[in-house]
């Protein structure tokens, strides 16, 4: 029996941050201060600045004009402040009753009307004033500061933090970086103390930069162990023997499907499968990432590779997130490679137990040579007979345990197989770098011809009706029309109900809509708690030009290719991020005919958000670029958003920049294979100390 104490809120949420050991909380570090060490005099603060006073409560009333808020005005003897607060309790109106003493703390306003701070923290005059600065930590919801404070505190006492750096390595580092200007480097210890609780006469923008010495310490450990473990991944894969896959010259498979195609290849296609041919015939295996904007044609890319594979005499699997988007791939490879008297396995979790061990049988005996599907292929049951090339689509939306569980599925003695993963949103080379250890990227930077552009408009959710028009436009020209509801945040329940209103809303509106052909108007529902089957049916209806109109909630398919849709409507498109629009955008535009995305966006009642929204919202009707919208994307968001959750848990970088730390970065990379080679036991506790357990999952 087990006498742990379940977990609060506190601890699980804690975990979710990944801090888990002493070492994880000693090296959270704060967002920013706040500086409760002194108490300012109403006099003598400047506007816009926050800061903490201590006053007398000298009024108190509760206003209902504009709205209803409290209003108290504080003296400290030198001036007088208002604080107004629109959502309140009783026990603060209590607390700041006329004649109580309080030390308050917040932005101070100056204004016609006077000092105001909106919804300050306010507590008791008195009491013991901090002598170091107040940190803020990133946290997540259910996680108070308090809680965390004091979890870092007790980290930072317990967690061991002896140097790593090699003996002498940190003169040398001083030195070059006296030379440079900067002050000597922080030990990790001091550096650490600092930062969590700095004293207050510190220069808050060099904390806020990153430029103070305790900060470039932790940048400089920080990319040691980057450098360190990408050394390591680069030597652990060259010491991996993979399957040679040589193309073969004339008459192969690989030639006939060239053939084949409807379509001669672009510039962009031809270069990147000669680089993915020359990796597929090396002995060690190839970790290439294959970039290319939405419709950039990256499907027939792995299919050729797929073909060098099976011209070698090896099996070869296609893994994609979602199984409409496997089954799309399936019909696609079948069409293509079928003729050519190719034995492709298609599995899904959702497939019938029959149907699934005659897959199976056909994968064990290496009848099949291209095996597609979903999650399902990577399961313990199902054994290649010598698989040499693993393609993963929409590489971003698998987790790593999936992928390195993918190179696993060829046991062969010491061998893998090729890796190649493919993804529709494009990172800057140095953002790869610093999130995968060890990968060589390939990037198709041109579209095939023959392409309409697709025309972006950012239109105010009070114009819908217009939209309304619009749709019934498309319709009665036998078009096809998507309809994107809204994300809404960790709530799948909240999603479904509202693309189940939405849905029924145009059904509505939509009313006495006709098709040019005199078939009925049908607008069908998708959403993810679908059963997978009816999911199916109407993905099927959809693409078979049976439905006009498809509600969906937010990404759930986002590699469907139905050409004759020529319009997309994006409700509360400002709570995407642009590279995920750009990709729903993707899904129009694959036809001859014009199209057009529609981003709705909607103020509520907060139009100056509205406002930026818009702003944001406006580079894409200015660019159909992928490349441009996630340089933009990454610049509003960070690269942990950016990449999406499950990616910034892998990240290896969250303090150093590759771009900017330059110096320290070749420091690093210096000091990497010397450390290794040098003193082993000191590189692999200080890889183990920054990357944890992460440092096996980088190298998938
Ligand atoms: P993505 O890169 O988004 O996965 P796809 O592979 O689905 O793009 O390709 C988009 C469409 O473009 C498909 O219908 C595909 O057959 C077509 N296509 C791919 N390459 C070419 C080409 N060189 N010329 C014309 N059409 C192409
Ligand atoms: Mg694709």
């Amino acid at each position: 029996m087990s006498d742990a104490k379940p977990k609060t809120e506190s601890q699980k949420a804690l975990e979710k941050l990944g801090l888990r050991r002493d070492i994880d909380l000693a090296l959270h570090l704060p967002l920013r201060y706040e500086d409760e060490t002194r108490i300012v005099k109403l006099i003598d603060v400047r506007d816009s600045t926050p800061v903490q006073i201590e006053a007398t409560v000298t009024h108190q009333e509760v206003s209902y004009r504009p709205r209803r808020q409290l209003i108290v005005t504080v003296d400290d003897g030198t001036d007088t402040c208002t604080l107004r607060f629109f959502s309140f309790y009783g026990s603060q109106q209590k607390a700041l009753a006329v004649g109580n003493k309080v030390r308050v703390r917040g932005e101070v306003k100056g204004g016609f009307l006077g000092r105001t701070m909106l919804h300050p923290t306010f507590k008791a005059a008195g009491g013991d004033l901090p002598t170091a600065l107040t940190p803020v930590y990133p946290t997540v919801a259910g996680l108070p500061q308090a809680y965390l404070r004091k979890a870092v505190l007790s980290g930072l006492a317990r967690a061991d933090l002896s140097d790593t750096f090699a003996p002498g390595d940190l003169e040398w580092l001083q030195h070059r970086q006296h030379k440079n200007g900067h002050q000597p480097l922080w030990t990790l210890r001091d550096a650490l103390q600092f930062l969590h609780h700095p004293t207050p006469d510190v220069s808050l923008d060099t904390l806020m930069d990153h430029s103070h010495p305790a900060w470039q310490r932790l940048k400089a450990e920080e990319l040691l162990a980057q450098q360190i473990s990408q050394l390591q991944s680069r030597r652990e894969r060259a010491s991996l023997k993979a399957p040679q896959l040589q193309a073969v010259d004339g008459g192969t498979l690989h030639a006939r499907l060239l053939a084949a195609l409807p379509f001669g290849l672009t510039n962009a296609q031809q270069r990147v499968g000669e680089e993915i041919a020359k990796d597929m015939a090396r002995r060690i295996p190839m970790h290439r990432l294959l970039q290319g904007d939405v419709g950039a044609g990256k499907t027939v890319v792995a299919a050729l590779a797929a073909a060098i594979c099976m011209d070698a005499g090896w099996q070869c699997a296609l893994m994609a997130p979602t199984e409409i988007l496997a089954e799309q791939h399936f019909r696609k490879l079948l069409g293509w490679l079928e003729p050519l008297g190719i034995t492709t396995a298609w599995l899904t979790g959702t497939q019938k137990a029959k149907e699934r061990r005659a897959m199976l049988a056909l994968i064990e005996s290496g009848e099949a040579q291209l095996v597609v599907g979903t999650h399902a292929i990577i399961q313990d049951k199902v054994k290649f007979k010598n698989l040499a090339l693993a393609i993963i689509d929409e590489q971003h939306r698998f987790g790593v345990a999936q992928r390195l569980a993918l190179r696993n599925k060829l046991h062969h003695e010491d061998m893998e197989p090729h890796l190649l993963m493919m993804t529709a949103t494009p990172i800057p080379r140095t953002l790869a770098m610093s999130y995968y250890a060890d990968l060589d990227v390939s990037t198709l930077d041109e579209l095939p011809p023959g392409r309409t552009p697709i025309v972006t408009k950012v239109v105010n959710d009070a114009r819908r009706d217009e939209v309304i028009e619009r749709i019934r436009a498309q319709i009665s020209q036998g078009r096809q029309v998507y309809w994107v509801c809204p994300l809404i945040e960790e709530s799948e329940a909240l999603d479904l109900s509202n693309a189940t209103q939405t849905h029924a809303d145009l059904a509505e509106a939509l009313q006495g809509a006709t098709r040019a052909d005199g078939q009925p108007v049908l607008i069908g529902l998708l959403h993810s708690r679908m059963h997978v089957d009816d999911k199916k049916a109407v993905m099927g209806a959809f693409t078979a030009g049976l439905m006009s109109v498809l509600v969906s909630t937010t990404v759930i398919e986002v590699g469907v290719d139905v050409p004759n849709a020529s319009l997309m409507v994006i409700e509360h498109a400002e709570r995407f991020g642009l590279s995920q629009l750009h990709q729903l955008r993707g899904r129009v535009g694959r036809g001859a005919a014009a199209s057009a995305c529609v981003l709705l966006y909607s103020t509520g009642d907060a139009p100056r958000l509205g406002e930026a929204a818009r702003e944001r919202l406006k580079a894409m009707a200015e660019t159909n670029d992928g490349f441009e919208i996630a340089r933009r994307d990454l610049e509003i968001r960070g690269p942990g958003e950016f990449l999406g959750a499950r990616q910034s848990g892998e990240a290896m970088l969250r303090f150093a920049d590759l771009a900017t730390d330059t110096e320290l970065l070749d420091w690093a990379k210096a000091e990497a294979p010397m450390l290794l080679d040098t003193y082993p036991h000191l590189a692999a506790k200080h890889v183990a100390r920054w990357l944890g357990g992460k440092a096996e999952f980088l190298k998938a």
